[in-house]
């Protein structure tokens, strides 16, 4: 990753699963997957598909890891051993309990915790499919998750990856794309204000390119987040 790939990604203005530079792949959306969790929710972009159950608010044990004056959110990123072509080792790695804090981070604002003293929500997410983009596929079932379990929260949050490939910008990384991109940007925003609560880059980008990609990224998350809402809406209102 940082230098240009060999193979070429971009072939007629066309990627290699023949989006244009700025398309996002096909998203799709279901609540209620989990029906033991408090809330659930699966989102796909394209083949990557991700889980996420969230149990809570609800009380901390073991006692001393809880805080008086506010709840924690706990997370936990998995990606399933068949989740991809070559099998992955089971278990938790560096990059599971990376990616594990930065969901956790990036959720973290949109919730009032404060207002449960004592109390974990838990939140897991389950990549059991993946081909690029998995943390912010993640983020955004995490999100429809947490309102689905009540959660009292600010805002929704909602995730998209950004990313260059032969010299190109481009929205929402496949794996292949991921594994030969010059840079890779992970970006979570909290959509009713803009506010970024996950930033995550790879590679090398100019200052002009960093501040495209963050366009790009509000941009889609905006969309994303509608999408989010409308389902939401669907539940919650019938409409
Ligand atoms: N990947 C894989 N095996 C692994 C880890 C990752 O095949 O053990 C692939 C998977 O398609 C993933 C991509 O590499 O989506 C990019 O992983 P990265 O660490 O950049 O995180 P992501 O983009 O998924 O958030």
């Amino acid at each position: 990753m940082g230098k240009k790939s060999d193979v070429q990604l971009i072939v007629d203005g066309k990627r290699t699963d023949g989006r244009a530079p700025e398309d996002v792949r096909p998203i799709s959306m279901r609540l209620d997957v989990v029906s033991r969790a408090n809330g659930s929710a699966e989102v796909s972009f394209g083949k990557t598909t991700a889980v996420a159950a969230v149990y809570g608010p609800r009380t901390l044990f073991p006692r001393f890891m809880q805080e008086s004056d506010t709840g924690i959110i706990r997370t936990r990123y998995n990606m399933a051993p068949f989740s991809v072509v070559d099998r992955k080792s089971p278990g938790p790695d560096r990059r599971s309990t990376e990616i594990s804090k930065v969901v956790r981070l990036a959720l973290e604002p949109s919730i009032f915790l404060e207002d449960f003293p004592k109390a974990t929500i838990d939140v897991y997410v389950e990549i059991i499919q993946a081909d690029g983009s998995t943390r912010v596929t993640g983020i955004n079932a995490a999100s429809l998750a947490l309102v689905a379990a009540g959660a009292p929260m600010k805002d929704m949050v909602t995730a998209v990856s950004v990313g260059k490939i032969d010299d190109t910008l481009i929205v929402d990384l496949n794996g292949t794309e991921d594994q030969n991109s010059q840079s890779d940007v992970a970006v979570a925003i909290m959509p009713r204000t803009d506010r970024i609560t996950l930033l995550q880059m790879d590679g090398v980008l100019t200052k002009d390119e960093v501040m495209t990609v963050l366009s790009f990224a509000k941009e889609n998350c905006h969309k994303i987040n509608e999408q989010q809402k409308k389902l939401l809406l669907e539940k919650y209102t019938g409409e």
